[in-house]
């Protein structure tokens, strides 16, 4: 691969996105050395700007990230690396380092909403009545909303069927918050997976 390291002191920035999901989880810069030492190691090696010296992602937390393919622009003066994550990529413990905005999916942006008016303990609110009714309230209704989705899984009628997929989801937004979770749990259990 031929890659301009000519250009910015040397460093080239590298994107590292998950090889199955296609998540981008962090943004670094590599030298030359930091490139061959990941060639090597086949796990992801920066220079760090702040550290002024090679840092291989995970160094200390065990976090590393195995290369799975490198891909470089057309321009050869950046890289995107895909690779498989041994753990949460971000050094906050979040799968990845772009997790903690709202602009990070339609899941997280109604999860945000749900939580503001529990915290908030709106008035009229459905959600915020549901989840003061505690917590075995609030699964028995996940449950009856599987059990719905269930039923117009066998029917042919679509429109009702996202329907129940929808009450499903959004309640089980609730019954996460009512464990004290967030989504971003169990998307780092999912990912663990993949
Ligand atoms: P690690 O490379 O995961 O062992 O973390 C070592 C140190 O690097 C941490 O204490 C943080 O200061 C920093 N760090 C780890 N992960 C990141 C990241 N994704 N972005 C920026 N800095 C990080
Ligand atoms: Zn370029
Ligand atoms: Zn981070
Ligand atoms: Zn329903």
């Amino acid at each position: 691969m031929n890659i301009d390291f000519n250009k910015a002191n040397g460093l080239v920035p590298v994107i590292i996105q998950a090889e199955k999901s296609l998540q981008v989880l962090m943004m670094g810069y590599m030298n030359e050395d930091a490139y061959l030492k990941t060639l090597k190691e086949e796990k992801v090696t920066f220079f760090s700007r702040t550290k002024n010296r090679l840092w291989t992602k995970g160094e200390t937390s065990g976090n590393f990230l195995w290369v799975k393919k490198i891909h470089i622009d057309c321009d050869n003066d950046a890289l995107l690396i895909q690779v498989k994550q041994e753990g949460p990529t971000c050094h906050t413990g979040a799968v990845s380092c772009f997790c903690n905005d709202t602009s990070n999916g339609f899941l997280y942006r109604l999860e945000e909403i749900i939580n503001q008016r529990i915290d908030e303990n709106t008035k009229n609110s459905y959600t915020n009545e549901l989840y003061q009714k505690g917590i075995n309230k609030v699964a028995q209704k996940v449950g009856e909303e599987a059990v719905e989705l269930i039923i117009e899984a066998k029917d042919n009628n679509d429109d009702l069927f996202k329907n129940e997929a929808a009450d499903l989801l959004y309640h089980f937004l609730i019954l996460l918050k009512s464990k004290n979770m967030g989504f971003q749990e169990i998307e780092k259990v999912l990912s663990q997976r993949l």
